[in-house]
């Protein structure tokens, strides 16, 4: 079994869902209104477990009614979290605005994670157990750069998505050992909006790179190969939140079983397209049977050369 540590952020989503957002000064009346565990490296934890990936997560909770539900939610997905810790203050969570036209607004409040700044006792540890380390940026990069520097140590690998999107120390580009930026960090990250362009750009960094595209699929690029495109399967999405994170959880499962790239993108690729076809963010993530059936009955677009 894959063994993956997350170090991340756990947030509460508090979705509020309006015929039109409010201008400042403005009131209006919404029509429903949820709270949904979220975070992305919550999230990234959940779709790796169940992916079927034996996976720790390592962050904080606030000591509030949040925090009590984050971590539930972790535990019922598999998720060990004996390193999530619960400190003083409020958990994390992210005020969401969805209007009519499915477009959003989004305030994040950082809350317990916030106070993550740097590895506690036995992390370390937990990260040398693992075959990889799942990091994003909704930690300070304090912690960011402590988890990387404790996987590189151990010689376990780092995956880092890039988001939210800002500029990265070199530093911690030297840590890591594969990018999954979307094709907006992509762009964010090196001034190139073309994903070719922006991942061989980032490959000056990284060894390798996936670009997530959305329904268009990824683009993989490594060193010294020629890169690939992995088209998305066709599907109707009705709720494409937190698609990324299930695509990374996924491929970090399947990478860590020591699948070949291609096949390891084409089934992560299998998650996301069924996570887009069902609400939710993680409540939508398929689990390692229904990923495997949908992979088995295709069409599965196969991998082929990037046509750029
Ligand atoms: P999010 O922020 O919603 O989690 P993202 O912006 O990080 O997503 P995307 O590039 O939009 O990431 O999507 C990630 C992956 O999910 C895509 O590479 C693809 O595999 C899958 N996916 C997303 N949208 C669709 C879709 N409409 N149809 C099929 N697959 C999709």
């Amino acid at each position: 079994m894959t063994a993956i540590a997350v170090l991340g952020s756990t947030n509460m989503d508090l979705v509020a869902y309006v015929p039109k957002a409010p201008r400042l000064g403005e009131t209006v009346t919404g029509s429903a209104f949820r709270t949904v565990p979220g975070g992305k490296g919550a999230n990234q934890a959940v779709a790796a477990a169940r992916s079927g990936g034996e996976v720790v997560m390592i962050g904080a909770v606030g000591a509030d009614e949040f925090g009590v539900r984050l971590r539930s939610a972790l535990t019922a997905a598999g998720v060990e979290t004996a390193a999530l810790r619960t400190v003083e203050g409020a958990s994390g969570t992210a005020h969401i605005t969805v209007d009519d036209e499915g477009g959003n607004s989004i305030i994040v409040i950082p809350g317990a994670n916030g106070g993550v700044t740097g590895l506690e006792a036995g992390d370390a540890a937990r990260i040398g157990a693992a075959d990889l380390l799942l990091l994003q940026l909704e930690l300070p990069m304090e912690a960011v750069l402590a988890g990387a520097s404790a996987a590189r140590a151990q010689g376990v690998r780092t995956v880092l998505t890039p988001a939210p999107a800002r500029m990265l120390p070199h530093e911690l580009l030297g840590l890591v050992d594969l990018l999954v930026p979307n094709e907006h960090e992509a762009a964010a990250l090196t001034g190139f909006t073309d994903p070719l362009g922006a991942a061989e750009a980032l490959l000056r960094e990284v060894p390798e790179v996936v670009v997530t595209l959305g329904a268009a699929g990824v683009l993989y690029a490594a060193r010294g190969q020629e890169p690939l495109t992995v088209p998305a399967p066709r599907v109707r999405a009705v709720d494409t939140t937190a698609a990324g994170d299930t695509f990374v959880g996924a491929l970090a499962v399947a990478l860590g079983e020591g699948r070949p790239m291609p096949q390891a993108l084409r089934w992560a690729s299998a998650a996301a397209a069924l996570s887009v076809q069902r609400p939710g963010a993680q409540d939508s993530m398929p689990t390692r049977a229904e990923t495997d059936a949908f992979a088995a009955a295709g069409p599965l677009p196969a991998a082929g050369p990037h046509p750029g």
